[in-house]
């Protein structure tokens, strides 16, 4: 379909969901045949002069869900389901610069979770000093989910105290614990949006083994 034997072809890789351009690379056929096969993302690297699947040693992975090509067929647009930052620097996308002179384009609003879980996945790549989350990185898996569950019944206590300020201070501890061992895992918040989503589709009619959760 494409003529690989003129060169490289640029594809643009955009996030499913929030429709954010994350990044450009090239493909040449090897790349573009991979890309089809694994489904996930593989780009021919012009430095190196070698093949890359996105994602392999960072683990920041790109799952294809759709792709596109433009009237000439010579440029590819690819709709992924980001696992990570599409960035080597932890950026979300690599379009974070903008040329003196000109304004940023109208700033999207992104909320809360997508803004605090973006800044966990950039302290992994640039660590502060006296960053509690780069303390908690530091320490790995067991040391993080031992927070997550602490801060869960700590939120019970303030279910059971009948406190809502409490409550409230409670499930943000909570929910800022699992975003960092979502982050250790690379595991990125759209992962879940289509979990989330996929279920809601299905609501009152499923038969799965976890009945209380999927049938809200
Ligand atoms: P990764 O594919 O994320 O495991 O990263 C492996 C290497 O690929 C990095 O060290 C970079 O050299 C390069 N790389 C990763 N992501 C990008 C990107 N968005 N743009 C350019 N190079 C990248
Ligand atoms: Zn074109
Ligand atoms: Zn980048
Ligand atoms: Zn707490």
């Amino acid at each position: 379909m494409f003529e690989f034997s003129k060169g490289l072809i640029p594809a643009i890789i955009v996030d499913i969901h929030s429709k954010d351009v994350l990044m450009l690379a090239y493909m040449n056929e090897e790349a573009y045949q991979k890309t089809l096969e694994t489904k996930e993302t593989w780009f021919y690297s012009r430095s190196r002069q070698s093949l890359w699947n996105k994602g392999a040693t960072s683990g920041n992975r790109q799952k294809v869900q759709s792709i596109q090509f433009d009237c000439d067929a010579d440029t590819l647009l690819i709709y992924v389901e980001p696992s990570g930052p599409a960035c080597h620097t932890g950026k979300t996308s690599c379009f974070y610069r903008t040329v003196p002179g000109f304004s940023e384009p109208n700033e999207k609003e992104t909320d809360i979770f997508n803004k605090m879980m973006t800044e966990i996945n950039d302290r992994k790549v640039n660590p502060l000093e006296n960053s509690y989350t780069n303390y908690l990185l530091s320490k790995g898996i067991d040391k993080i989910g031992k927070k997550v569950i602490e801060e869960a019944g700590e939120v019970i206590i303030a279910a059971k105290n009948d406190d809502p300020k409490e409550m409230i201070s409670e499930c943000s501890d909570l929910f800022y614990h699992i975003f960092v061992l979502m982050a250790e895992k690379n595991i990125s918040l759209s992962e879940i949006e289509e979990e989330l989503k996929n279920r809601f589709a299905k609501k009152g009619n499923s038969k799965g083994d976890r009945q209380e959760i999927k049938n809200w």
